[in-house]
């Protein structure tokens, strides 16, 4: 009896019908990963390029994998390839490089951007107003091979249900306000984790990246 398809099964009851599972599956082993998609997963996330490269061999074809980690520009090669999603764009820069890669191979990448609204300096993204001067200055436009899905990001990791609730309404907010100017594609926010994914749906989250509440505790 597998307590990953039990995990699987009971949170996709609590999800809305338009809010996408991405199993977080970054430190588990192959084994577990073929268990949550035994039970129909077909979405991984994974933060750490060798180890993408690792799994995307050995599991089966259709996996969709999104990588969800500080993405390093000497990475961008390696994980373009692999990857449907990539959540976590936080620069023009790594943007800039992702399109100039999904160009050579011919392919378009969809790509989310990562917006800071955490207390934690540690966490990585725009800010508010960054991700406004990009999307409506026009620098986006120059990056044919990189389709801008939303946004994606993390609420402090806090006790504090108020504030958890406040940051993903920034998000939120800052979703609503791109949208205007960001054209049809532009539809996604990925938000709400094992900790917090009620609160995160509630405000508006369309993807939820769970980790531990699918395949427990991270052995690292
Ligand atoms: C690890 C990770 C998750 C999953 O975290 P859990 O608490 O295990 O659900 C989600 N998003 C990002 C960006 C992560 O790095």
């Amino acid at each position: 009896m597998s307590g990953i398809s039990e995990n699987i099964r009971r949170i996709k009851e609590t999800l809305p019908q338009n809010v996408t599972l991405v199993a977080v599956s970054k430190f588990h082993p192959e084994s577990s990963l073929m268990e949550a998609y035994a039970a129909g997963q077909r979405i991984f996330g994974e933060s750490r390029a060798q180890e993408l490269v690792r799994k995307a061999a050995t599991m089966p074809g259709d996996v969709q994998w999104h990588f969800i980690g500080h993405l390093q520009m000497n990475k961008v090669r390696t994980v373009v390839p692999l990857v449907s999603l990539i959540h976590s764009i936080d620069s023009l820069k790594l943007l800039k490089a992702v399109d100039a890669e999904a160009a050579k191979l011919g392919k378009t990448v969809d790509v989310l951007l990562e917006v800071h609204v955490a207390k934690e300096l540690t966490k990585s993204g725009f800010s508010e107003a960054e991700c406004v001067n990009l999307v409506s200055g026009g620098s986006l436009c120059e990056c044919s091979h990189v389709r801008l899905r939303g946004v994606m990001g993390m609420a402090t990791n806090t006790d504090d249900a108020g504030e958890v609730r406040s940051e993903f309404r920034r998000i939120s907010s800052l979703f609503h306000l791109l949208e205007k100017t960001a054209g049809s594609n532009f539809t996604e926010i990925s938000m709400g984790m094992s900790d917090d994914y009620h609160i995160a749906v509630a405000e508006g989250s369309t993807m939820v990246r769970i980790g531990s509440g699918i395949f427990g505790e991270r052995q690292y």
